[in-house]
């Protein structure tokens, strides 16, 4: 018997639960929804799921609350579905510890590609990390220090380096800015964005064929940036 990968869906419409059970049981996922935050709560417990599904707006919790509570016991992939599109909604749950969100409605490949990319960056924690990223002529080799572009050798300084490193480490993930500029300045960096926009712009210019549309960094709009899935993970 294999193992199946278990995927809680916290979620009180519903069609919508219908619609994600239907779409990933035909996949290698066993799916178990809770309709009340209390209930998903209980069951984030006793079941240890792979991977949690959460809508925020619930009868009962605000699920911010219940990010909150899991991220004191668990750092299980936490993907947030909601229909609230708002930007400080999205950093503050991502901020608050969820790995990614997803607005509805949405495709099963997009709901199944955020699955895919939360349970690579749960297991890249414990297992080696790799050495090499690698997307579409682009090639980051971490111990080399070296970025490459379709066989072209790429120079960056220290800084763009790094911040290139943090994103494609967590390709496919979205990052908010005060997340990078945490890890790249320090906590007491300000909060102004400016030295990371300028520094993105940098990259970009050297990176990108066409900075206006980009095909490496792509940016999520007063929440962050995200980067290409890394080709050797699909
Ligand atoms: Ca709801």
């Amino acid at each position: 018997m294999s193992h199946k990968t278990t995927v809680l869906l916290i979620e009180d419409e519903k069609s919508i639960c219908r619609f994600i059970t239907t779409s990933l049981e035909n996949g290698e996922y066993r799916v178990v929804t809770a309709s009340t935050g209390a209930e998903g709560l209980s069951l984030a417990a006793s079941l240890c799921p792979d991977v949690i599904l959460l809508d925020l707006g619930l009868p009962d919790m605000d699920g911010m609350d219940i990010i909150k509570q899991i991220r004191t016991w668990s750092q299980k992939p936490i993907i947030v579905i909601s229909a609230r599109v708002k930007e400080q909604d999205k950093v503050m749950a991502l901020d608050l510890g969820a790995d990614d969100y997803i607005t509805k409605p949405f495709g099963t490949g997009e709901l199944m590609a955020r699955i895919r990319t939360s349970l690579r960056h749960t297991h890249n924690k414990t297992a080696a990390s790799a050495k090499i990223y690698r997307a579409e002529g682009l090639v980051i080799d971490y111990e080399k220090h070296m970025v490459t572009l379709d066989g072209a050798e790429i120079h960056l300084t220290q800084i763009e380096f790094k911040l290139l490193s943090l994103l494609s480490k967590n390709a496919g993930k979205v990052l908010t800015y005060s997340f990078i500029m945490e890890h790249i300045w320090g906590p007491y960096i300000d909060s102004n964005n400016q030295i990371l926009r300028v520094n993105m712009a940098n990259i970009r210019r050297k990176i990108e064929a066409n900075p206006a549309q980009p095909r490496y960094v792509f940016t999520e709009i007063g929440v962050g940036y995200r980067m290409l899935e890394d080709e050797n993970d699909k």
